[in-house]
């Protein structure tokens, strides 16, 4: 699948104009597959593996939130592979993601949080033993590939920036399990480029969060035989606006997502997007940063858009 997604300039931002900083952003939520999103474009790379080795079941891990069991659900589907999602017991619900994903007829298969890696290896061997090729895609789609796939993108904004002679000195994202973060900083490091890669964190806490972000860019760097010297300090990992965890979000959170539609026509969700969005207007204020170029990555979600409209914030 070939992504290149489009960057919009939306100029200035409501309440920030004063600082004269210019607003990108670049739409992964316009990949045009499911809904789109960076689980869209790492499941791409997974998916090519799967043809590869011409494996025949894929077996996944997420929550009942999951933008990523949605997307490998739809293209283990269209692929006619059939899908099995080990999903923890205490994060199944109703939402959006988990009724497409239903459609998509994919097997879900709840257990407790602390039994899913005992889970994951027994169906994996309980299918090899019935004769499958079963293939295992890491929850989120974290792992070199998914790095990859981000390494990716950042060669697409390389080339917005030398066909439109703009230069972003910052890029935000919202940042999970890093894989997104460390495709970009990778990217950002075989360039030798001077710019700011921020991630938001929308969970983990540090020094842990920065930690798998900076042991992902080691790691896919060792793989290309590339000097890892320099990951240690190209990894912005902010966990200033974590609140309680996971899916927590306060007024402020959902005041951006309100804005951000109202004002620029763009869809975000409360648990990503939306508080990554937020995250990073507060932290150009405390940082007291003006006249810059910025590039926020929507890293898609948009069913958790009509998750919040239910009054579901996830
Ligand atoms: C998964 C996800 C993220 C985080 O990506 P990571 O690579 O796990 O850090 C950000 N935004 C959205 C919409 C996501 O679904």
């Amino acid at each position: 699948m070939m992504c290149n997604t489009p960057v919009y300039e939306i100029g200035s931002l409501r309440g920030m104009a004063d600082t004269g900083n210019r607003f990108y952003i670049k739409r992964e939520d316009l990949i045009p597959f499911s809904f789109g999103g960076n689980k869209a474009r790492k499941a791409a790379l997974f998916f090519k593996d799967i043809d590869d080795k011409q494996s025949d079941y894929v077996v996944t891990y997420g929550s009942g939130s999951s933008n990523h069991c949605r997307v490998v659900a739809n293209m283990a589907a269209a692929k006619h592979i059939p899908c099995l999602i080990i999903m923890p017991l205490e994060t199944e619900q109703d939402t959006m993601n988990m009724l497409i994903t239903g459609l998509l007829g994919a097997q879900v298969m709840a257990c407790r949080l602390k039994d899913v890696p005992i889970t994951i290896d027994n169906e994996m061997q309980r299918l090899s033993a019935e004769g499958f090729r079963p293939y295992f895609i890491p929850g989120g789609g974290h792992g070199n590939l998914g790095t990859e796939a981000y390494v990716q993108c950042y060669q697409e904004i390389k080339d917005y920036e030398a066909s439109e002679g703009v230069f972003f000195d910052y890029i935000f994202l919202a940042s999970g399990t890093g894989t997104t973060q460390a495709g970009l900083v990778c990217g950002k490091l075989m360039n030798s480029d001077n710019r700011e890669i921020v991630g938001i964190s929308i969970a983990r806490p540090n020094p842990r969060g920065r930690q798998v972000v900076v042991d992902s860019v080691k790691e896919y760097l060792g793989c290309k035989g590339i000097a890892e010297t320099e990951a240690d300090c190209a990894v912005t990992f902010i966990d200033d606006y974590i609140l309680s965890g996971y899916g927590a979000y306060d007024e402020d959170v959902t005041a951006c997502v309100n804005s951000v539609m109202h004002e620029h026509g763009v869809p975000l969700d409360c648990t990503y997007t939306g508080k990554a969005f937020n995250g990073m207007q507060k932290y150009l204020i405390a940082h007291g940063i003006a006249g810059k170029k910025v590039l926020f990555i929507h890293t898609g979600g948009a069913p958790l858009f009509f998750d919040y409209l239910k009054g579901k914030c996830r």
